[in-house]
């Protein structure tokens, strides 16, 4: 049996609520590492307070990465749309940076982006601030993967608007390694804004997960903690957790640990890149 390697993303940490300590001390507890994605412009001082002192306590178990600047809403996402290059740089740039002045070298640089919105902007931004990953979606049905394979051959991020995954590639001409999520534990949100949801069941996340598995080595399941409002929703993560620790073939790390074994790509794209360039 192949070997999958497994990460846990959250995103929308701002405040400092009941569902996002309830949810990562399920991830301490069981010393899987979860990925905190911190909405620079609105996170707490008590948030802040919080994630120093679990980062210095278990700093293998907790990531800290960016998730836009603070998820406002404009017109379509907080970024993409008609936003344009240099309004959406000074958005990442700012938050970048505060997180960078905060957490120090405990900030891993890579972004999210609120919906998964983005343009091109929004990349040219990210590649010219230092992103080291950007993180946004993969889908792995058929009729999705030979879109991405189309945009792979065009050397596209995106292509009519929509995103062609290059999961654990480099984003078409970038220095950034793109990570995208594949599997959402929710299954049908109400609204943009609010915390109303369905999940999926214990039983469906493991279905989807055995699907994609055959697709990528790296799966990256995404969480939403404010959505997770009653016991049976944390049942649903320890489950989860539970039965992908019980099976020998799995391995659990964050984003900073898949760019390290990733990133080795890169030196091999850019020596056949510099190989086939005539020098002047
Ligand atoms: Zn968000």
């Amino acid at each position: 049996m192949f070997s999958t390697k497994v990460c846990f993303r959250n995103d929308d940490v701002n405040s400092l609520t009941d569902p996002l300590m309830k949810l990562t001390e399920i991830f301490l507890k069981r010393k899987v590492p979860i990925s905190h994605a911190v909405e620079p412009g609105n996170v707490t001082i008590d948030t802040i307070k919080w994630l120093k002192q679990l980062k210095s306590k278990d700093p293998r178990l907790i990531e800290i990465i960016q998730h836009g600047w603070n998820h406002t809403f404009h017109g379509k996402g907080e970024f993409g749309g008609r936003r344009t290059y240099e309004e959406q740089f000074m958005d990442l740039k700012r938050g970048k940076e505060k997180l960078e002045s905060i957490f120090k070298e405990d900030f891993f640089p890579a972004l999210t982006v609120p919906w998964d919105l983005y343009n091109q902007g929004t990349i040219r931004a990210a590649n010219l601030l230092g992103f080291k990953v950007f993180c946004v979606h993969y889908d792995y049905r058929i009729s999705r993967r030979l879109f991405y394979a189309i945009g792979h051959i065009l050397r596209r991020g995106q292509l009519f608007g929509k995103s062609i995954s290059h999961h654990l590639k480099y984003y078409p001409g970038t220095q950034i390694l793109q990570v995208d999520t594949a599997i959402s534990l929710i299954k049908k949100y109400f609204d943009l804004f609010g915390s109303e949801c369905d999940f999926f069941s214990t039983e469906e996340v493991l279905a989807a997960f055995k699907r994609v598995r055959k697709f990528i080595p790296v799966v990256v399941f995404l969480l939403h903690h404010k959505y997770h409002q009653d016991e049976s929703h944390f049942q649903l993560v320890n489950e989860l957790l539970e039965e992908l620790q019980h099976r020998k073939n799995i391995e659990f790390l964050d984003h900073s640990r898949i760019y390290e074994e990733y990133q080795e790509a890169r030196g091999t794209h850019c020596l056949s890149n510099s190989m086939g360039r005539s020098f002047p």
